[in-house]
């Protein structure tokens, strides 16, 4: 019998991983199965959302009958045709998210990729080439990395689709959180351009951190359009809960979100 290095690969890890060799990367206690995938337990803390019957705005469940979910009713501008969210930003997952971007913690990006593949696969989503939003140089260089773009750049990687740095962030933008819903919008006008204009004719694949009114995904979407783009659907890995889509901003919370 001939054994395929995969397959011995793949022994080695199951034996691994037997002797507890790996730990869940987002609780660290549990142990992992050395794909750097969440354990059970922190899955069970996550709210993940459900594929199908998913609202094409936001990429959380749809609450109505309608074609998109009660709070993106009050947001029509959606220029992407599908989307995909992958969990509630509440709770543990608000906390995995923040400790990605704001707690030097970017291996969180893996494992959060590998929900976005599966649940990609899942929803039978399609698309040719996989563009993070970005941020601003500066804001980048304060914080070293993008979390879109390491996501993104994993998505790509198991996918086997190409990833595309295409948009740039050339104006840097007060904090989103802070604005009402209209303000965002203003706020976001002409600041983004295109870096690499390979994305045209290609069915894209938008990656973002969080989505809340959808105003950064919408204002990326116009502008990979406008340079070319076949189709623009958006994966995000968390949404923000409904009450809060609505809400106007509270003074103080969320100061970071990009
Ligand atoms: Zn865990
Ligand atoms: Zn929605």
């Amino acid at each position: 019998m001939r054994y395929s290095a995969a397959s011995v690969k793949e022994l080695f890890r199951c034996f691994a991983a037997w002797c507890g060799f790996f730990r869940c990367p987002m609780c660290m206690k549990n142990g992992g199965n050395g794909r750097n995938e969440f354990c059970p337990e922190c899955r069970e803390k996550l709210v993940i959302f459900p594929v199908e019957g998913r609202c094409p705005g936001c990429g959380g469940p749809n609450d109505t009958v309608l074609a998109v979910c009660s709070s993106c009713l009050e947001f029509p501008l959606r220029p992407y045709v599908d989307a995909v969210a992958l969990m509630e930003y509440s709770g543990a997952g608000r906390t995995l998210i923040r400790s990605m971007k704001f707690r030097k913690q970017p291996e969180l990006a893996r494992p959060l990729a590998l929900l976005a593949v599966e649940k990609l696969n899942e929803s039978g989503m399609v698309f040719d080439a996989v563009v993070p939003v970005p941020l601003h140089w500066r804001r980048r260089l304060v914080r070293s990395y993008n979390q879109s773009e390491l996501v993104a750049g994993l998505i790509a990687a198991e996918t086997g689709k190409p990833l595309i740095w295409g948009l740039k962030k050339i104006r840097e933008t007060p904090h989103q959180a802070q604005l009402k819903r209209g303000e965002r919008l203003k706020n976001l006008k002409g600041t983004f351009a295109v870096d690499d204009p390979s994305f045209a004719g290609k069915q894209i694949l938008l990656v973002d951190d969080v989505l809340t009114t959808g105003a950064t995904a919408a204002a990326a979407t116009q502008v990979l359009m406008a340079n070319g783009a076949k189709a623009v659907r958006l994966l995000c890995c968390a949404r923000t809960p409904v009450k809060a889509r609505s809400a106007p901003p509270a003074a103080g919370r969320g100061k970071k979100t990009t």
